[in-house]
């Protein structure tokens, strides 16, 4: 059955950091970090609601101006998340402009950015483009366990790992999803639109039976709508399933403490990307930097359980021996041994 997402890495596996999430069906999507984001078009960019930042090293946070020069002018609002400093850091950028005319812009743009502290505690500051970005007072932003955004269909978790400063893991996880008998909705006259998405949404939130669901599709004989209840609709679901789980997980020691975070945070986790930055062989290097070998990352994949591993964040070292870094990830993750690369 198909998933919501649409999980695809922003770059190669030798360009910055980033995995940027589409939503299918729908004009929206997520994005996990912000380094080299230009591979993306505009288009791609506006449909942003939300962006995940594991830390602030420059491959991972230098994109946010082209982001911002995107957006500047036609999108109205964008929430941001980080670690420790996040909000001083989005301030710094911003504040680097000058901001004279962006008052005067028509579509206002409001940037929310929350911080995620390493003591449990966070804060949300807003910047508004009618106030040349200036910051509002933070307020204290809540969150319960390790889950930093919940919508209905939706969560993203976060938990701390240690890359020589606190850098973020992130797990995205679509929560039940409604299987849909095609045949009898077919048979009954009806065609899919967004109204089987509020279906599905009601169903899983278990609302009343009463729960009224319009109904609007368009087909070859035009326009149609209706109303229904969803207790007259609910013979159209089929089964609930659980729905798909994405890691994302880049910048971090190979550490007994980060791996049990990681088996907390991802535990059978359907495909996790990431970073294997080393091969094993340059295991001293890559601890001097604070970085997983491709051993090490297939290591981790295997103990959380992932079911499917994207490797990526090689090290520019290693331009043109590609394969031996995904085969040494692959082999760590199988637990077969390892091809000499
Ligand atoms: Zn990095
Ligand atoms: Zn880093």
């Amino acid at each position: 059955m198909r998933s919501l997402f649409e999980p695809r890495l922003v770059n190669g596996a030798f360009g910055d950091p980033g995995l940027y999430i589409d939503f299918r069906d729908e004009r929206r999507a997520l994005l996990f970090d912000l380094g080299d984001i230009t591979a993306l078009p505009p288009r791609k960019l506006m449909r942003l609601s939300h962006v995940f930042v594991t830390h602030a090293h420059m491959d991972h946070f230098a994109g946010f101006d082209h982001l911002l020069r995107v957006v500047l002018g036609r999108k109205t609002g964008i929430a941001l998340f980080g670690g420790p400093q996040f909000i001083a850091q989005v301030e710094h950028k911003l504040r680097a402009y000058s901001w004279n005319v962006v008052q005067r812009y028509e579509v206002e743009l409001t940037i929310d950015v929350h911080e995620i502290g390493t003591d449990g505690r966070g804060q949300c500051a807003r910047f508004s483009s009618r106030t040349g970005f200036a910051r509002t007072d933070p307020v204290p932003f809540q969150w319960r366990d390790d889950i930093l955004h919940e919508e209905p269909l939706l969560r993203v978790r976060g938990r701390f790992v240690d890359h020589g400063i606190p850098c973020i893991a992130y797990a995205i996880e679509e929560k039940a999803r409604v299987k849909v008998d095609k045949d009898r909705l077919v048979a009954l006259g009806f065609s899919t639109g967004a109204w089987l998405r509020d279906l599905k949404q009601a169903i899983i939130t278990a609302a009343p039976a009463d729960t009224p669901i319009g109904m609007q599709w368009r087909d070859r004989q035009g326009d149609h709508a209706m109303t229904r209840t969803v207790g007259e609709l609910r013979h159209l679901a089929l089964d609930v399933v659980p729905g798909q789980r994405i890691g994302y997980v880049t910048d971090l020691r190979y550490t007994e403490a980060n791996v049990d975070t990681l088996v907390r945070l991802l535990a059978d986790v359907d495909v996790l990307f990431i970073e294997s930055v080393f091969l094993q062989e340059d295991a001293a290097h890559a601890a001097k930097k604070n970085h997983l070998t491709a051993q090490q990352a297939g290591e981790i994949a295997r103990q959380v359980r992932a079911r499917a591993l994207v490797p990526f964040h090689f090290s520019p070292r290693y331009e043109g021996r590609e394969t031996a870094l995904i085969a040494q990830a692959l082999s760590a993750w199988s637990g077969t041994p390892t091809v000499a690369g």
